[in-house]
């Protein structure tokens, strides 16, 4: 049965970062909340981010001339993209609207949208990390990007310079800046960009795991389970669990990659892919950085998590269903250790999740259009961490029609 009276009673689908997010906001701002998700919170994309804070990253995946860029990074075994060809008949839609995304005006149009997005993003997680009681999880201590030489550098210009319009600081270093930050870093890089004001979360999965339990300690619901659909009626969402239906005055689609399986059938055909990517996580090792350390031209997060050394990256445009190719974790391992003299032979661990992506970088959250009590929080693509606060506050301020 769906609530009744002033506080709705809504459905969340998805217990990663996102869903979790909005989940803990509705409550907190006074709705009857249910967080559906078939594994515990925190197991998709958002298990194994790199924890990076990142509210300068204004510039789309999809920057003019990535149509020239791509072809040649498709035949280097090495570089930062993959996609097996096998799967290319299946990405090509997206990658089409991915290309067509990337016009000047149209990556101006992206940058306004994940600008007002991201705004404010690391003073919502550092008050997030304590309201729910871990504040050491939140560092503050800026990410440094580094290229090998002033042509890397040049390749992202257009990045920096979107990020400068948007109103974020930058200090370009030479190597000995470098080295006084960071003094393990190896001779490869020579240049070195610095955003001192970014931040980290220090255990993305523990974070998840933290805001679920204070979302349950508000009162709301934690459900185990698959949502194998969802469908209207007679002003609710009726959503089919396996053990049973049960229907809710709103539900919120935040599935992550896996959102389509939920919405196609509604006839919501969100332009949605997984980007495919890898860490390698460190038994230890944490020392070889101090903060968020970004291998710009291999595309590569070095994070100082409290496990150890985390190292993430990689968009493998393969689907949901093949299995992980750990060349791609054995190549960031490579880099790792190579770049990080002390790493030695400490073990590492890898990994692979979902980024759900659009084409246009844009994540999708607000209303289902012509869909009452429909709601969408899907497409974070590289940046779910960053935005998932401001994800809830904008889905709780919309369905609930308050400021909070
Ligand atoms: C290697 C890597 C590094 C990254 N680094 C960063 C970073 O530094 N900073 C940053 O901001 N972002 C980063 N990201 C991106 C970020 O992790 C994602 O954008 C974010 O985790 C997406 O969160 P989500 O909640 O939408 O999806 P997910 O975390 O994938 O959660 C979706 C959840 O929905 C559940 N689900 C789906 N369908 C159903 C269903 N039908 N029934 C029940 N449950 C369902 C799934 O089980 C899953 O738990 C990175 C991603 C990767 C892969």
């Amino acid at each position: 049965m769906a609530g009744s009276g002033a506080s709705p009673n809504v459905a969340v689908i998805g217990a990663g970062i996102v869903g979790t997010c909005v989940a803990y906001t509705l409550a907190r701002c006074g709705a009857q909340v249910t967080l559906i998700d078939r594994d515990e919170p925190g197991q998709g994309a958002s298990f194994g981010n790199s924890g990076a804070i990142s509210p300068g990253s204004v510039a789309p995946l999809a920057m003019p001339g990535v149509v020239k860029t791509v072809p040649g990074m498709l035949a280097d075994a090495e570089s930062p993209l993959f996609l097996p060809p096998g799967y290319l008949p299946r990405a090509l839609p997206w990658l089409m609207a991915f290309v067509a995304s990337s016009s000047p005006e149209r990556v101006a149009q992206s940058g306004v949208k994940l600008a007002d997005l991201h705004r404010g993003a690391i003073a919502a997680h550092e008050a997030m990390t304590r309201e729910v009681g871990v504040p050491e999880l939140f560092m503050r201590r800026g990410h440094l990007h580094l290229y090998p030489d002033a042509a890397a550098l040049a390749k992202d210009a257009g990045g920096w310079r979107m990020r400068r319009e948007h109103g974020y600081e930058f200090t370009e270093l030479d190597r000995a800046g470098i080295l006084d930050l960071e003094p393990g870093v190896g001779p490869r890089y020579t240049i070195g960009v610095y955003m001192a004001d970014h931040a980290t979360i220090l255990h993305p999965f523990r974070y998840v795991q933290a805001i679920a339990r204070a979302f349950a300690a508000q009162g709301g619901e934690v459900v185990r389970g698959e949502v194998r659909a969802l469908a209207p009626q007679d002003n609710c969402w009726r959503l089919q669990l396996a053990d049973g239906e049960r229907s809710f005055d709103h539900a919120v689609v935040a599935g992550g990659a896996w959102s389509r399986a939920l919405l196609d059938p509604l006839g919501i055909h969100l332009k949605l892919e997984t980007q495919r990517g890898y860490h390698v996580q460190f038994s230890g090792g944490g020392q070889a950085v101090s903060r968020t350390v970004v291998l710009a031209d291999r595309k590569v997060f070095v994070t100082p998590m409290e496990e150890g050394l985390r190292v993430g990256g990689t968009v493998e445009i393969a689907g949901l269903k093949r299995a992980p190719d750990m060349r791609r974790a054995a190549l960031l391992e490579r880099f790792a250790r190579e770049t990080f003299a002390g790493l030695g032979h400490l073990p590492a661990r890898p990994w692979m999740g979902h980024r759900p992506c659009m084409p246009d970088s844009v994540p999708v959250v607000g209303p289902a259009p012509g869909m009452r009590g429909l709601w969408l929080a899907v497409g974070h693509g590289h940046l779910g961490l960053t935005d998932s606060i401001n994800t809830g506050a904008r889905i709780a301020s919309q369905l609930l029609g308050a400021a909070v």
